[in-house]
C-alpha cells in the first residue's frame, strides 16, 4: 500500500504520484491514525497528539519505557516535553498526551508550536534570537530523555512561543532562516538508509 502524504489517500502498491493532488507518494503511512495529523518517516510518536505508532514497531522489544516506571511501556509521550510515558503516567487532556508535568499542560494552552529541529544548535540559535526581540522562548529537547538518546537522531526539538507572540515570531524566524545559509552540511533527508546494529 502507498499513501499520499498530502491527502493522506491510500494507493496500490504501483502507484507513484497522487491522481488528486500529483504529491509523490510514500511506502509508509504517513499520518496518525488518531489525530490524522502528519507523522514524518521515523517517527515513533505522533508529534501532535503523543500517541505511540504502535503499528511501527515490529519487535515488542523496541517498545519505549516509561521515563517515570522504566518496567512499563510507554503509550504515548508528552506532547510538550516528548517524555515517554506509560498508561499510569499520562494525563490525556482532549484527546492529547501529556506528561504529570501540569505547567506543560498549562504551556501547551498558552504556547504555540514555532518549529522543530533535530539540531540543538539551531534550536539554541533559534532562541537567542528571538529572546533578544523579547519574545519569550520555551525550548523542550527529547534528548533529555533516556529513550531518544539511545535512539540517536530521532530525537527532536520543540520551539514554542506564546500564542500571542506566533505571528511575530513565523515572520522572524523566516527571516533568520532565510538569511542563514542551512545548518552544517548535513542536509541528506533521506539518502541515508537506517541500517540498524543488529545488536543482541
Ligand atoms: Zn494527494
Ligand atoms: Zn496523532
Ligand atoms: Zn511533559
Ligand atoms: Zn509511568
Amino acid at each position: 500500500m502507498k499513501y499520499c502524504p498530502k491527502c493522506h489517500s491510500e494507493y496500490q502498491d504501483s502507484a507513484t504520484i497522487c491522481a488528486d493532488c500529483q504529491t509523490p507518494l510514500v511506502d509508509y503511512v504517513p499520518f496518525c491514525k488518531k489525530c490524522d495529523g502528519d507523522i514524518g518517516e521515523r517517527d515513533i510518536f505522533c508529534p501532535h497528539c503523543g500517541v505511540l505508532l504502535t503499528e511501527r514497531i515490529t519487535n515488542d522489544n523496541d517498545v519505549p519505557e516509561c521515563e517515570d516506571h522504566p518496567s512499563q511501556p510507554a503509550v504515548g509521550m508528552c506532547v510538550v516535553c516528548g517524555k515517554p510515558i506509560c498508561r499510569d503516567s499520562v494525563q490525556q487532556i482532549g484527546g492529547k498526551f501529556f506528561c504529570r508535568d501540569d505547567s506543560h499542560v498549562k504551556l501547551y494552552h498558552d504556547y504555540a508550536l514555532l518549529y522543530r529541529t533535530s539540531t540543538e544548535y539551531e534550536a539554541a540559535m533559534i532562541k537567542a534570537n528571538l529572546e533578544g526581540t523579547g519574545i519569550p522562548v520555551s525550548v523542550f529537547s527529547q534528548s533529555d530523555h533516556v529513550y531518544f538518546v539511545t535512539m540517536g537522531d530521532l530525537a527532536v526539538v520543540n520551539i514554542m512561543v506564546p500564542k500571542t507572540r506566533i505571528h511575530e515570531a513565523e515572520e522572524l524566524l523566516k527571516n533568520l532562516l532565510a538569511s542563514k545559509p542551512p545548518f552544517g552540511d548535513e542536509t541528506t533527508e533521506s539518502d541515508d538508509k537506517e541500517t540498524g546494529d543488529g545488536q543482541g
